[in-house]
């Protein structure tokens, strides 16, 4: 365990504690707020993602069946499942979760994704895209890790967290256009030897952007024998370029 994630741990302990010796706070406001870490009003903001593609879960701005770009090439996965979109007020949530070290951002995070309803079909398996070595010593955990247990656990899915592996480092995908994402995680993903996959699994992600890395992971998982593979995913960031 490295060190930023013992403080991690150590602090989160804490606040745990003071949790409950004082009434929760909103994560947002400061406002008094339920046990998910929201007041009412914050929680009525919440950027729900009722009207997207079918397939790849790409907000539009129309009820359609399919986005435009996956009538013309469907993606490689079976269903996405995307939530929510990656707007206020989930966005500071998510970047004090994956930035800030704050996994009571985290579990407030997972907390509305899980009370979510209608649930999809449930896969037999939550495999969360891995993060290199280098950046998972950086950072401490593996935000997508961390949703995909707390899922998991309130879902009764198993997570696979060693299945999936990244064979090299890849420049962050934040400043890359769609193809130039597609160049960058293309390869650099492998199963683990050895693994007994279920016949159903879904692939698991914070924030889904062009879909390029849940795509390649997908790939991998289907090359494999895996019949069914969805991928899920906090948010949906409009994939713009
Ligand atoms: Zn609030
Ligand atoms: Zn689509």
């Amino acid at each position: 365990m490295t060190v930023n994630l013992i403080v991690t741990r150590a602090v989160d302990g804490l606040r745990r504690l003071e949790g409950l010796l004082l009434p929760p706070r909103c994560l947002l406001c400061g406002a008094g707020a339920a046990d998910d870490g929201l007041c009412a009003a914050c929680r009525a903001e919440w950027p729900h993602n009722t009207c997207c593609c079918a397939r790849c879960a790409e907000p539009l701005a129309r009820p359609a069946a399919l986005c435009g770009r996956c009538l013309r090439h469907a993606p490689p996965w079976d269903t996405a499942w995307a939530p929510f979109r990656y707007a206020w007020p989930l966005d500071v949530l998510e970047a004090r979760f994956k930035f800030g070290q704050n996994l009571a951002a985290g579990r407030t995070l997972a907390t509305q994704w899980a009370a979510q309803s209608p649930l999809p079909p449930l896969p037999q398996a939550l495999l969360p895209v891995p993060l290199h070595v280098a950046r998972l010593r950086r950072r401490g955990y593996n935000q997508a890790l961390e949703l995909a247990r707390a899922l998991g656990r309130a879902l009764g899915i198993p997570v696979h967290a060693q299945a999936l592996r990244r064979t090299r480092a890849t420049a962050a995908q934040t400043d890359l256009d769609r193809s130039a994402r597609r160049r960058n995680v293309r390869g650099a993903f492998a199963l683990t030897p050895g693994q007994n996959l279920p016949a159903h699994v879904a692939v698991l992600d914070d924030v889904m952007t062009t879909g390029a890395t849940l795509a390649e992971c997908a790939r991998v998982l289907k090359r494999a024998g895996v019949a069914r593979v969805d991928v899920w995913a906090l948010a949906r960031a409009p994939a713009g370029r």
